[in-house]
């Protein structure tokens, strides 16, 4: 009931930016209208001040509208303006009749917070300066100065309700940010993730590998330790597409991949390059150890048994980082002895 008062009837959602805000302007509208209605009976029914009565219920009334325009309209920088200038019309009247007695000027702290988090910092900061300006200007036609009388029970509580309100929203301030610090991290994670992940596989994809040939060509630059790559590709496999339809191609390369993963070495860093080829990087490896592990890839694909029951086989070509390599030329390589694995009837690994 208070929820869908807060975030009228729903329309805004915690990921919404304006979130707080739209439960700001509610919670303050809501906190004025009770706030004018006490004090218009208390001042109608028991102190006998009628004009301010008539203040309190001019308040009172403008709250209410503000709030159910704002609840029908949606329109959150309207709602903040028309709030922050009730805010501060309530405050410059209130100081008005109160300044020189209770500590009440000590009132006027919880304005900027408030102007900075509704408006933004531009029109936070005119709010503010226009207020501070009035409030100026009524201290020096009333000739105010900062308190005058002593300390007194009234003093107090004013210096205590005002410092709560600051802390409170100082505070509010505070989770708000963190509210969409938080989404932002958590959506950045989830955009990085998917920046490097191949839909179909959840292996990296090409833009990923690419970057991590770049950085192991550097590396094997610096340290002078070999590193080799490892190309696969799949063999016939537009027949497993034309025979059995595209979900069983798809089914087929999730296996794959599920495979070259599970042979690869900690180090080793396998992704999909595109179509049905596959890439793998084996750093510290010479072309005698990725020979080996592409061999063991070659001999669990050729045993394994695919989803639609049928057998099928992979090609792979061996390239080794060589002086003046650079990424084009070894993935050339690779692929050269690829097509060589192809020629010479498939199933097979050349380097
Ligand atoms: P070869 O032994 O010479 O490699 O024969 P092949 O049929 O495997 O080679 P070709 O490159 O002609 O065919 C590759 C096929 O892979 C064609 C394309 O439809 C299919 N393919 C590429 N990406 C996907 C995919 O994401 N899903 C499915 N199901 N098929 C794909
Ligand atoms: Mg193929
Ligand atoms: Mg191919």
């Amino acid at each position: 009931m208070l929820k869908q008062f807060v975030t009228n009837n729903h329309q805004f959602r915690p990921a919404d930016p304006e979130y707080r805000q739209v439960y700001l302007i509610n919670g303050m509208l809501l906190g004025m209208v009770v706030i004018f209605s006490f004090f218009f009976f208390a001042n109608l029914a028991f102190f006998a001040l009628y004009s301010i009565a008539l203040l309190d219920f001019i308040g009172a009334a403008l709250a209410v509208t503000i709030l159910r325009r704002f609840q029908l309209s949606n329109n959150v920088r309207q709602g903040a303006h028309h709030t922050v200038l009730l805010l501060g019309a309530f405050l410059l009247a209130y100081l008005y009749f109160a300044a020189p007695d209770f500590y009440s000027l000590y009132w006027l702290c919880i304005f900027p917070p408030l102007a900075f988090f509704l408006l933004g910092r531009g029109r936070g900061l005119v709010a503010t300066i226009l207020f501070m300006g009035l409030l100026t200007l009524l201290m020096a036609w009333r000739s105010v100065s900062w308190p005058e009388d002593s300390f007194t029970v009234e003093s107090l509580l004013n210096v205590i309700f005002a410092s709560v309100c600051l802390v409170l929203l100082v505070h509010y301030y505070e989770v708000s940010r963190s509210d969409v610090f938080r989404a932002l991290a958590t959506q950045h994670r989830q955009l990085q993730r998917l920046s490097v992940t191949d839909t179909l596989t959840g292996m990296y994809n090409r833009s990923k590998l690419d970057d991590i040939l770049s950085q192991e060509i550097a590396r094997s630059i610096r340290h002078q330790s070999p590193f080799s790559v490892i190309l696969a590709d799949l063999d016939f496999f537009k027949s497993v597409n034309d025979n059995f339809g595209h979900m069983a191609g798809d089914q087929v390369l999730m296996s794959f991949a599920g495979i070259m993963l599970q042979h690869c070495r900690e180090l080793d860093v396998a992704g999909r390059w595109g179509g049905e080829e596959f890439l793998i990087i084996c750093p510290h490896t010479d072309l005698a150890g990725a020979k080996l592990l592409a061999e063991r890839i070659r001999m669990a694909v050729a045993n394994y048994d695919f989803p639609h029951g049928k057998q099928l086989t992979v090609s792979l070509g061996i390239a080794s980082f060589m002086r003046d390599d650079d990424a084009s030329t070894i993935l050339k390589r690779a692929d050269d002895a690829l097509y060589r694995a192809k020629g010479k009837g498939r199933n097979r690994v050349e380097m």
